[in-house]
């Protein structure tokens, strides 16, 4: 039978038409949103179950924000790019920039398209092939420096319980990893994805597991993801997230100092806030750096230190992030 996450993912409305209906957005705030279907390339998606949490009839819901396509994409800017990070494939799906750690893109594919979405260009890539993991793990092998192993994508999540599987027990072959970190938004999207079965995947690990959410707004956080991460902390996973810093969804000290107690309330430590990476068609997204300092500012009053994520920024083809704040 087909389990819960996999039917809610499949359960998804891909173009704003329908998106609008379902949340009843106002006729008058329709224009912004209208496209036509030749001009959009990477799709909207979004699950049913997720759009449960926007609110109906506001155009301006932070969640909704994030996942409509906004006419706007369609402007071209200088300095706006379809690679900007400019990253570079060692295999192909492996990105190796620090020592210590390698990066694999194991799928494309994701349960939301998120309209700011730096990879936005790679989502057409279906899983990694096996020939190429084959050469992946060998590099592993022969490279001693590298302790640490970053799933990302797409989401390696959307992956299901076997392809997991198979990926985490040919890296629990390798002694020398001692960390693998899961970059994953669709926990908090779906937070049934830590089904049963997954965790049992991951209590096979003999290596120390992190995974680092990806939450941008207070309204995304639900008891069920409250649930989730409970299970996940009662194994010893560590469970980070990262933001984007978006206009008109989090760009304001108050959405985000609350996001970061809600996380820490569930168990989430805050650890990055992103300055917006310049892909093409995402310049209304963008908050400057002077503006995000200013928030950063106020939140400290208001934080812990603990509870801070770090303001970074990644540089077009740079070895590493910069940190702003
Ligand atoms: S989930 Fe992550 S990889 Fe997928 S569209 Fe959103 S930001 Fe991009």
């Amino acid at each position: 039978m087909k389990e819960l996450w996999l039917k809610q993912l499949s359960n998804n409305i891909n173009n704003n038409i329908d998106l609008i209906k379902i949340t009843e957005i106002k006729k008058k705030d329709h224009h912004q949103f209208l496209y036509k279907k030749k001009n959009i390339f990477f799709k909207v998606k979004i699950p049913v179950i997720f759009i449960k949490k926007i609110e109906k009839k506001n155009s301006k819901d932070p969640i909704l924000l994030q996942f409509i396509f906004n006419r706007k994409e369609l402007i071209q800017y200088k300095k706006y790019n379809k690679n900007p990070l400019n990253e570079k494939f060692i295999i192909p799906g492996m990105i190796h920039k620090y020592k210590n750690r390698i990066l694999i893109l194991l799928t494309g594919i994701c349960a939301v398209h998120c309209r700011y979405c730096f990879r936005k260009n790679t989502k057409q890539v279906n899983s990694i092939t096996i020939c190429n993991w084959n050469k992946i793990i060998n590099y592993i092998k022969k490279n001693f420096e590298i302790n640490e192993i970053i799933f990302s994508g797409g989401d390696p999540l959307v992956l299901n319980d076997n392809k997991i599987n198979f990926f985490i027990n040919d890296i629990n072959k390798i002694s020398h990893i001692k960390i693998l970190r899961i970059h994953t938004r669709i926990v908090c999207i779906l937070p049934q994805r830590i089904s049963k079965n997954l965790l049992k995947i991951f209590s096979k690990c003999k290596f120390h597991i992190v995974i680092v959410t990806h939450i941008n707004h207070p309204n995304e956080i639900s008891d069920e993801l409250s649930e989730k991460i409970h299970f996940l902390k009662t194994m010893g996973i560590t469970v980070l997230n990262q933001s984007v810093l978006l206009k008109n969804i989090n760009d304001n000290h108050k959405i985000l100092i609350k996001l970061s107690n809600n996380l820490f309330d569930i168990g989430i430590i805050p650890y990055y806030l992103h300055l917006l990476d310049k892909i093409e068609g995402s310049k209304h997204f963008y908050v400057s750096e002077n503006k995000a300092k200013i928030i950063m500012k106020k939140i400290l009053l208001s934080l812990s230190g603990f509870l801070v994520p770090k303001l970074t920024k990644d540089i077009y083809g740079g070895k590493n992030k910069k940190f702003i704040f």
